[in-house]
């Protein structure tokens, strides 16, 4: 096992999710200029950012109590980190960086880390108030595995300015080099979510020309969808974090009596169609999220299966039962049991020629993206592999043009 797990990354990557790791005492995360480990943060991620060998960034579980008897340890060593399984070594890793944006305030006094936070490379932003679930009466109809109404006011500011926000991302565009900013929201009455992001997203296209994604709930006029995807919108992001019917109505109380599930698919469904339908120089994907670990390994295959045969992309994230949440006396997954569902992952997006790994310089520390699962699959895919790495350049290029346009402003 510690030999496989030295020469596949993203094995690593996924047993850490699922075992967590204790921080030896000589650690000095923040001293060594790593990231602060938030107690909870965007409804799921909670731990410490690092990287490992193959530039794979991620979030390791360090706050949770199953993470207090991991095998795994860190430990500081002449001013580097080794990661540790027992008392052996497993390799080298490094402390994500903290960028010193990090320490310094908006114009208007906010901490620029209540704005927004960097998820691996990439800039995420939970707007407006907390998810209406999370205050509805008589009883709150949250998510069981959520942590968004525990977190913020805590890690997030209350209100965000159009003003604040894009002095954060500007700071983050220009000192962390990001290139894609990713908007959360939860539900709000009256589906304004869509709204309040408007003008948040159009700002950022004409002033700073970068890439913007929206994760909201699916909104009930679906042709909306069409005017984001008119206005420059590069990823719409659909959380439906369970594909069995009967689990999903019991963990996602509020998404079930406001939405459905049906309705989620819908969204991910007619999204996915839009595809050729928007300005062509804005690439555009759709992605259904779901959380393994919550349901059957198999359920989630089958999630994986539907989603990407309608052209969309799923999103995978590993289960955490978060301090504070209604399942935090869960235990995580089991990496044996996540094995088969994120070599689907890989085999189901290639099968189905989805794009993956094409824009430019975004690691995700939240998730296993689909292109970091290749190793855990004996499946070769030559020619779509070839074709993913000629639209990367491609991309790449014609992006690199575009910031420079913007990189005056
Ligand atoms: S919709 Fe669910 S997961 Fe999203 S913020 Fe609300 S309670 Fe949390």
């Amino acid at each position: 096992m510690l030999q496989e797990l030295r020469q596949n990354p993203a094995l690593l990557k996924l047993d850490l999710y699922c075992k967590g790791i204790r921080l030896d005492e000589n650690c000095l995360v923040e001293e060594d200029g790593g990231r602060k480990i938030l107690r909870t943060r965007a409804g799921l991620g909670s731990g410490l950012e690092l990287i490992l060998p193959g530039n794979l960034w991620t979030n390791v579980p360090v706050t949770e109590k199953f993470a207090s008897h991991s095998p795994y340890s860190l430990h500081r060593e002449n001013g580097r980190y080794m990661l540790r399984w027992e008392r052996l070594d497993v390799m080298p890793v490094e402390l994500a960086p903290r960028p010193e944006w990090y320490d310094r305030s908006t114009t208007t006094g906010k901490p620029m880390t209540q704005i927004g936070t960097l998820q691996g490379t990439y800039l995420g932003i939970y707007q407006a108030k907390v998810c209406e679930y999370w205050t509805a009466k008589p009883q709150k109809s949250n998510c069981k595995f959520c942590s968004v109404g525990l977190n913020l006011g805590i890690d997030d500011a209350d209100t965000k300015s159009l003003d604040e926000v894009m002095e954060v991302v500007r700071a983050a565009r220009d000192e962390s080099g990001i290139t894609y900013v990713d908007f959360n929201t939860g539900h709000y009455e009256g589906d304004t979510y869509l709204d309040i992001l408007e003008p948040f997203i159009v700002r950022i296209k004409k002033e700073l020309g970068l890439l913007v994604g929206v994760q909201t709930p699916p909104h009930r006029d679906l042709t909306r969808y069409r005017h984001l995807r008119e206005i420059g919108v590069n990823r719409v992001s659909f959380c439906f974090e369970i594909f069995d019917r009967k689990l999903f109505e019991e963990i996602c109380p509020g998404k079930h009596a406001e939405y459905g599930l049906d309705h989620y698919l819908e969204a991910v469904r007619y999204c996915a169609t839009l595809t050729h339908k928007g300005p062509r120089h804005e690439p555009w994907v759709t992605n259904g999220e779901i959380i393994a670990g919550l349901e059957p390994p198999e359920s989630s295959i089958r999630a994986i299966d539907w989603i990407t045969s309608v052209g969309a992309v799923p999103t995978v994230c590993v289960f955490r039962p978060l301090i504070g949440t209604d399942l935090e006396h869960l235990d995580p997954p089991r990496t044996e049991d996540m094995v088969p569902v994120f070599r689907r992952l890989y085999e189901a997006c290639m099968e189905h020629k989805l794009p993956m790994g094409v824009a430019p310089n975004i690691h995700v520390s939240l998730v296993m993206l689909p292109e970091e699962c290749r190793s855990l699959s004996p499946n070769r895919y030559p020619w779509q592999s070839l074709k993913l790495k000629a639209m990367a350049g491609v991309f790449g290029w014609q992006y690199g043009r575009r910031l420079a346009q913007h990189a005056a402003t």
